[in-house]
């Protein structure tokens, strides 16, 4: 099929990002390692423990530095 996006410069994609994830087997709690840790966060939805994962995330990825001509 053609491609035909008007926008080409804005793309989603996925990404591999560095992630804490909740231990609690029924907790969906995750959040992005974009923070310092003193040490290892607990879950703030359920207070568990944290550890370091992955985790697949669609970003935008602007590639045009100016977005003023909309
Ligand atoms: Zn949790």
């Amino acid at each position: 099929m053609y491609n035909s996006r008007k926008k080409p410069q804005d793309e989603m994609v996925e990404e591999v990002t560095s992630i804490w994830s909740c231990t609690n087997d029924e907790c969906k709690g995750w959040m992005r390692d974009n923070f310092s840790f003193a040490s290892e966060p607990t879950c703030p939805q359920c207070k568990s423990p944290m550890v370091k994962s992955e985790k697949k995330l669609t970003v935008l990825v602007n590639t045009s530095p100016n977005q003023s001509k909309d």
